[in-house]
């Protein structure tokens, strides 16, 4: 497995393994690897010939009161968990390489899709993904790249992207890995203590509970979203930041819920901010 730091070295990676005519598939990640991560690679392994993992903590998308500084990162323990998936490149770059200075071209979307669930708060937050996934897109130039449903809006996001600005790649969307109470795996996890720990189970059970109802033919979302805010705001010491139920594609919010939707929550559990979707 290799290594790689610098950008050049990339490409003539990529070059070389192009030439050859392997395929490439691209997992980016921000480390700290659980079974979500994983599970992207093993998707990616099955479908090329050539597996590439970023690892890069992206500063563009953290705000001045996000975690940059504090997020986990443990690469000795990344590396070997890459190995075991047979991943064949790790590419990771450092802050000024990405960014060098004198760094002034971003990718900004656009509209409605941007301006929703996490939009609504972090401002410029996906302005610093779609520029930082762009930029791996055009280092790495993968025929595939796995992101995770986990990220919903993201993954619409980088989804209408690769349309918008024709990259010429697959985008796969891997399913929400869970631990056993259905806790959503993230590397911020980490940062919860017991007690908060147990409670946050309560988001998957209150996505739960919003399915059930649909199943049972309730289509109002103000409906739903008001029983979902009592059962959370009964289990534990949330802050709920938003819960949204909208269309799966297009991300417009849904008052009546009649085809695919997406419902999606962020919440903080003491300074810890955690979101889950599930698509109904
Ligand atoms: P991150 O390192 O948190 O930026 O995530 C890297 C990729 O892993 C993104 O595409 C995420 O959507 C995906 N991911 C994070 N958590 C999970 C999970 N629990 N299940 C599946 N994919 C995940």
């Amino acid at each position: 497995m290799q290594i790689i730091e610098k950008i050049s070295n990339m490409q003539s990676y990529v070059k070389k393994n192009r030439l050859d005519d392997k395929s490439i598939g691209f997992v980016p990640t921000m480390g700290y690897f659980h079974e979500g991560h994983l599970s992207l690679m093993r998707i990616a392994r099955q479908k090329c010939d050539i597996l590439i993992v970023s690892i890069f903590v992206n500063p563009t998308q953290f705000g001045p009161n996000d975690d940059f500084d504090k997020y986990p990162r443990d690469f000795d323990r990344d590396k070997k968990l890459c190995e075991r998936e047979n991943v064949d490149a790790i590419f990771i770059p450092s802050a000024e390489e990405m960014y060098p200075k004198g760094f002034i071209a971003y990718v900004d979307m656009d509209g409605d899709m941007t301006e929703v669930l996490c939009g609504k708060y972090r401002s410029r937050h996906f302005r610093g993904v779609m520029t930082v996934v762009s930029k791996l897109f055009n280092i790495v130039q993968p025929d595939i790249a796995v992101f995770g449903r986990k990220d919903g809006q993201q993954l619409a996001l980088i989804r209408r992207m690769v349309a918008d600005l024709n990259f010429p790649i697959e985008i796969i969307g891997g399913r929400t890995i869970r631990e056993n109470d259905g806790l959503a795996m993230s590397s911020r996890n980490k940062y919860l203590n017991s007690e908060q720990r147990k409670s946050a189970s309560a988001l998957y059970k209150s996505l739960l509970l919003a399915k059930t109802m649909i199943e049972n033919g309730e289509t109002d979302s103000f409906e739903i979203i008001a029983k979902m805010k009592d059962f959370i705001s009964n289990s534990g010491d949330f802050e709920i930041q938003y819960i949204d139920i909208v269309d799966a594609d297009t991300l417009k919010p849904v008052n009546t819920v009649q085809n695919k939707v997406m419902i999606a929550l962020a919440v903080f559990l003491g300074e810890t901010r955690l979101i889950d979707n599930i698509i109904v």
